[in-house]
C-alpha cells in the first residue's frame, strides 16, 4: 500500500515549540491547546505574515521540534517493510536539507523508515489528495474535508485541537497515537 506520512502535527509536534516562540516574541501564554483551527492566528490577532514567519524561522533552523510520539520512528520502520511509505510535507521546499537532517535527529532515515520525503506547496490545503496515496496519515481538517469525495484513498486523521471538528466517515478514522497507526494496519492485514 501506498502510504503519505505527514510531518507537522504528525511525526512532530510542532506547535509546542511554536507556542513558546510566539509566547517569548509577543508575551503571550499561548500553549498548544488553544490551537483550536488551521488558521489559528486570527483568533490571536495577529497577521498571516507574522504568523508564517515563526514558522519558517523553525523550518530553517532544525532547531529540534519534539515527536508527537516516541514510538513513531520505530513503528514507521515496521510499516515500511510491506508498505511504501512517503513523508509528504508542505514545509518550505527550500529547508528540505534541514528537514532531512532533522527527521535523522530523530533516528527516521530515508530507505529504512520512508522511501521518499516528498514536500509540496501550502494551497491548495488539499493538495497531497493529488499524489493519489492509498491511505493518508495526517492532521489537516481540510484533507478530511475533501477526502470524503475520493473512494478509493483513506485518511488516519491524527488527534489535534485543531482538527476537533471532523466527524468520521467510511474513509475517515482518528488516531490519537503512532500504536493506533499500527493497530490499524494489523487489523487490515487480518480483514
Ligand atoms: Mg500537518
Amino acid at each position: 500500500m501506498k502510504i503519505s506520512v505527514d510531518v507537522d502535527g504528525v511525526l512532530f509536534d510542532i506547535m509546542i515549540l511554536y507556542c513558546k516562540i510566539f509566547n517569548k516574541r509577543y508575551k503571550t501564554d499561548y500553549n498548544k491547546k488553544h490551537v483550536i483551527q488551521w488558521d489559528f492566528f486570527i483568533d490571536w490577532n495577529i497577521e498571516r505574515e507574522d504568523a508564517f514567519a515563526i514558522f519558517r524561522e523553525i523550518y530553517e533552523t532544525p532547531a529540534h521540534v519534539p515527536l508527537t510520539d516516541q514510538n513513531a520512528p520505530q513503528i514507521l520502520e515496521k510499516l515500511n517493510k510491506d508498505n511504501k511509505i512517503d513523508i509528504v510535507s508542505a514545509r518550505t521546499k527550500k529547508f528540505r536539507p534541514q528537514l532531512e537532517k532533522e527527521l535523522s535527529v530523530h533516528g527516521i532515515e530515508k530507505g529504512r523508515h520512508y522511501d521518499k520525503l516528498i514536500l509540496v506547496d501550502d494551497t491548495p490545503k488539499d493538495i497531497k489528495l493529488q499524489l493519489k496515496y492509498d491511505i493518508y496519515i495526517d492532521d489537516n481538517p481540510f484533507l478530511a474535508d475533501a477526502i470524503k469525495n475520493v473512494k478509493n484513498s483513506t485518511l488516519l486523521l491524527y488527534e489535534q485541537p485543531w482538527n476537533r471538528m471532523v466527524k468520521t466517515c467510511f474513509n475517515i478514522k482518528k488516531v490519537s497515537n503512532w500504536k493506533e497507526i499500527f493497530e490499524y494496519f494489523t487489523q487490515l492485514k487480518d480483514d
